[in-house]
């Protein structure tokens, strides 16, 4: 298994997850990050530190979807370890539901 970012952080991006891994596995897009499955393990310290609740274990149903797109964006973007600043409009984001269909960027991240 492994954990995997989902919709819930798309311009929420509040970063306070990549302090926290101790395998330095997430992966940072325009918009959202993402975690390598390949990389993860599975320790779950991540999931409670995320204000957005957008790390989830792939182990519920239904995250075929963002599994395969944390494995996919994983590979392009650029590697995340250090908490950055959260875009202005965060909080007001966080309340926004099927945030991939209107906002999901493909976009790199500018990593750090
Ligand atoms: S803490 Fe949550 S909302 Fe913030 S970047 Fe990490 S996964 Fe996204
Ligand atoms: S579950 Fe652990 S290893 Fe996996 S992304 Fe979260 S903090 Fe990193």
């Amino acid at each position: 298994m492994t954990y995997v970012v989902t919709d819930a952080c798309i311009r929420c991006k509040y970063m306070d997850c990549v302090e926290v891994c101790p395998v330095d596995c997430f992966y940072e897009g325009e918009n959202m990050l993402v975690i390598n499955p390949s990389e993860c393990i599975d320790c779950g310290v991540c999931e409670p530190e995320c204000p957005a609740e957008a790390i989830l274990p792939d182990t519920e149903n239904g995250l075929e979807k963002w599994l395969e797109l944390n494995r996919t964006y994983s590979e392009q973007w650029p590697n995340i370890t250090t908490k950055g600043e959260a875009p202005a409009d965060a909080d007001a984001m966080k309340a926004e539901t099927d945030k991939f269909d209107k906002y999901f960027s493909p976009n790199p991240g500018s990593g750090s």
